[in-house]
């Protein structure tokens, strides 16, 4: 038996404990993980509160993401020792994820901890970290260097946000952190920000094209505040989305594409290809600054996950939020 958070349905009523769960109930896959740390994720305190469908199979134990040591595996690529991080794969959505302190998974879903960095850091970084390095990639990708202008960064307070902040501006990205937390300023600039742009500024009625201000920018948001960054975006600029934190519209109009050029470039983090995975951790583990990285993390403890799900929905959370699971 070992203890996790269990989400359960019955008719229409959701339910959420903490437990204890079997090890003969565990889902399928070639590995056994004893888990070290998981995270608290926008997604995860979806799931918790039922906010969002996300849960598609009950009984579930959440937990988009974990990091831990392998205990048990007939996967050719792992042995009992190993230390591994999983992120997505419809882990904690579909498949029972690392809010248990046992999990088995699929080998192929898993990505080796890469050296540098501990099974508590990477938690620290989590789905929320990778993603923001997804995000820095993808505008690497599309041409958008330093020299072209300031990055717009949305949600900047909240995890995905903070991270990436931290990963632009140690690339020498100018980073303007937009945030609807003026009392994050300093916490913001620690983190490298360039400049503070309040929310506000982002949440008016779309214009079909704005003045031009950022070279580019990685959002959280969508509705409103992402078509208003697309009709703030300079010539030839670049935005990746990744998130839905102000919705999941999108009022925008064609005139930034048709007229400035400007790419939006779509982000997702579950089921990224496992070879861009491994390339976004190493480069975590090589670019993000480890102090930066441990001023953005707050720990949980496990039995206070349940009650801080609504607060993290609330926008009440800073950074990114680790659970000690073992
Ligand atoms: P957090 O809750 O930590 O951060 C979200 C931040 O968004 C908040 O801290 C707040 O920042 C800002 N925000 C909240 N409400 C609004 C609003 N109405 N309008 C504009 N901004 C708002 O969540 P995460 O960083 O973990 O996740 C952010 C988003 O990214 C979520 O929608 C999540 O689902 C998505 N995501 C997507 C992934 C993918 O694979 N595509 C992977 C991971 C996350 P501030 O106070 O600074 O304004």
């Amino acid at each position: 038996m070992f203890d996790a958070i269990l989400i359960d349905k019955t008719g229409d009523a959701q339910t959420v404990s903490q437990t204890t769960v079997s090890e003969g109930d565990l889902p399928e896959g070639d590995v056994l993980i004893d888990v070290a740390y998981s995270t608290l994720n926008y997604k995860d305190a979806l799931a918790i509160t039922g906010a969002a469908p996300v849960v598609r199979r009950f009984p579930m134990v959440p937990g988009i993401d974990f990091s831990g040591i392998v205990r048990e595996s007939s996967h050719p690529d792992y042995a009992p020792g190993d230390a591994v991080i999983l992120n997505g794969w419809g882990v904690g959505e579909t498949h029972w994820g690392g809010l248990g302190k046992v999990a088995r998974v699929k080998g192929g879903w898993l990505v080796p901890l890469p050296k540098g960095i501990s099974l508590r850091q990477a938690m620290g970084i989590g789905t929320a970290g990778y993603t923001a390095m997804l995000c820095v990639m993808a505008l690497a990708q599309q041409g958008i260097t330093p020299e072209m202008g300031e990055i717009a960064v949305t949600g900047a307070a909240g995890g995905v946000g903070s991270v990436a902040t931290a990963l632009l501006a140690s690339r020498g990205y100018d980073v303007a952190a937009v945030t609807g937390r003026a009392s994050e300023g300093d916490y913001l600039k620690d983190l490298g920000a360039k400049t503070i742009v309040d929310r506000a500024e982002l949440s008016g009625k779309p214009r079909a094209l704005g003045k031009e201000r950022f070279a580019g920018g990685v959002d959280v948001a969508g509705s409103i505040v992402l078509a208003n960054l697309l009709s703030m975006t300079r010539y030839g600029g670049a935005v990746a989305a990744c998130g839905l934190a102000a919705g999941m519209d999108l009022p925008a109009s064609v005139a930034p594409f048709i007229l400035r050029g400007v790419t939006l470039v779509g982000v997702d983090s579950v089921m990224c290809p496992a070879a861009k995975r491994r390339e976004a951790w190493l480069l975590l583990a090589k670019e993000l600054d480890l102090a930066k990285l441990d001023a953005l993390c707050v720990e949980l403890p496990f039995d206070q996950v349940i009650a801080t799900a609504p607060k993290f929905l609330a926008g009440q959370v800073r950074g990114r939020v680790i659970v000690p699971v073992s």
